[in-house]
This record gives structure tokens, sequence and C-alpha cells, in this order.
């Protein structure tokens, strides 16, 4: 999981809910209009009480809801389907804005994949209110997306980490151990400090588990295994295990001063830390 800054225009300033709500309505006709713009301090006053709700990671006492006044849940997802996404609406700009701010365009939510669409995460179905709420738009890959779908949590511990307001990044969180076969996989899983709370360590499981990260990381890992296995052949056959986990060492180095907990930090450090590996496990013979 990536931090990201909650979404800013081109002048560094965040986004306002209610600003960005009156951007993609900005277009709508009479009388939905004025029906629209009736309930715009209510959309502000939700988007604050999210905000302050997900910094004290309280996002799961927010109960779903139907309508808003006189506004069904229909109209507001299509203020965001057809006023927010649909190219040249009013709100496209913003959502191209939210879309492209992840640095290389990483999804956030794995680190991995490409973020080619935004992810709602609490579901504008369950939470129209939040239709184009900036705090609520998180840019997402299509693997996220797909496993996500409508989840939302209905627990302190299944609340998946938030990039806009969870930082995970600076203490060590993510492990793997090989899985010892022909040939060598990873299995991923959390294992943060003891100093951590228990919901917070549910918060780690259910982020891998809803998401199905570790069958994205073990994928991901495998194949990374194929394109450095003829290395590491060769650094066996001149220096044994020692030159394997000296190479293995200096790459771990340079991914963990890029990200502590991506995928691959993971995997080196399994790898590593596995004598079966290092002395020969990573064949495929
Ligand atoms: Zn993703």
């Amino acid at each position: 999981m990536r931090n990201l800054p909650l979404p800013q225009d081109e002048s560094s300033q965040l986004f306002k809910a209610r600003d960005v709500y009156e951007t993609c309505i900005s277009n709508a006709r009479a009388p939905l209009r004025t029906r629209l713009r009736r309930i715009r301090n209510t959309v502000e006053n939700e988007a604050k009480d999210y905000d302050d709700k997900a910094k004290k990671q309280r996002l799961f006492r927010k109960p779903p809801h139907d309508r808003v006044r006189g506004v069904t849940k229909d109209e507001l997802m299509k203020v965001y389907t057809d006023r927010m996404v649909k190219k040249k609406s009013p709100g496209r700009s913003i959502y191209e804005r939210i879309l492209l701010a992840p640095k290389h365009r990483i999804c956030p939510f794995c680190g991995i994949g490409t973020a080619n669409t935004l992810d709602h995460y609490l579901p504008k179905s369950e939470y129209p209110v939040y239709a184009v709420n900036p705090s609520n738009l998180v840019p997402c890959c299509e693997w996220c997306q797909g496993e996500k779908k409508e989840y939302y949590p209905r627990s302190k511990g299944k609340q998946l980490l938030h990039p806009y307001f969870d930082d995970v990044e600076n203490e060590l969180w993510l492990t793997a151990e090989v899985v010892e076969g022909v040939p060598a996989s990873f299995r991923y899983f959390a294992s943060p400090p003891d100093t951590w709370a228990t919901f917070q360590k549910r918060r780690l499981d259910a982020h891998l588990k809803e998401l199905n990260l570790n069958e994205l990381f073990s994928i991901n890992a495998g194949s990374r295994l194929s394109e450095i296995r003829s290395r590491l052949i060769k650094l066996h056959q001149k220096g044994g295990e020692i030159a394997v986990r000296e190479h293995l060492s200096e790459e771990l180095e340079s991914m963990e001063a890029d990200h502590l907990n991506s995928w691959t930090s993971a995997m080196y450090r399994a790898a590593i830390e596995s004598d079966w590996f290092c002395e020969g496990g990573f064949r495929d013979t």
C-alpha cells in the first residue's frame, strides 16, 4: 500500500468537496439542477465528517444510505458517471487530475498495477453522498477494483488501508516466506511490529485478503524469479550461497529505499532468510 496526498488542483490547493460537486452539477438542467443544488450543504458537511472519521480510522461508523434528502442514489451515481467521468463533462478535468496523481501511475492499493480508474473507497452504491467527494476517490488498478467491488467496512478491523489517510510505509509489516518446491514460490502475509494495536493488524489482513493481494504478489514473485534465475545460477556456481545472498542483499537495499513494504522487498527478504533458497532452491529443475 502506498500513501498518497489528498487530491489537489494545479495550484496545489486541496480540492474542496463542495466545489467539486458544484462543478460537476453545473451543466444539469432544471428541475434536476434545483434538487441537486439543494443538497450541496449536506454534501459539504458529509465530506467534512468523512475526513474527520477517516483520520480517526472510524469510517466504518458511517451508515450506508439510499438517498440524500430528495435526491436518489441513481441520480447521485450519475453525477459521477455522467458529469465527472464522461469526456467533456464539467468534472472531467478533476477526474483526470486525481487519476494521474500517483507517481508512475502505480495503484496505491497494491503497488503493482497501473491506476486506470478511480475507486470509491466507500462505494457510491452504498454511500451516494460521497459519489464525487475527492477524499473518497482513489486511483486504482483493474485487479484491485475487480477484487474490491462494492466492499465497505463493517467493523474497525475490516477497514482497508486508505491511501489518503493511512500511512503504513515507514514500519516494516509486509512479510513473505519461501514455499519450497520446484519452482520455489512465495507466500505473503502481514506481520507488523508488536506495538501495533490488534485492529491495525486486522486492517492489514483485511487489505491483503479483500484485494486478494497474496495471489497478486505471488504471481509477480514467480515471474520475477524466472527473470533472475539464470543470474542466481551463475552466482551460485562461482561463489555458492554467499554470492547469492550478497547479490540479493544489494538488490534489497535499493528496493527497500524505494518502498519498504513492496512485494519485491518482501520477496527478497524472504529469499535471503531461506537457506534452502540460497543453496539452490531458486532452480526450476
Ligand atoms: Zn492495484
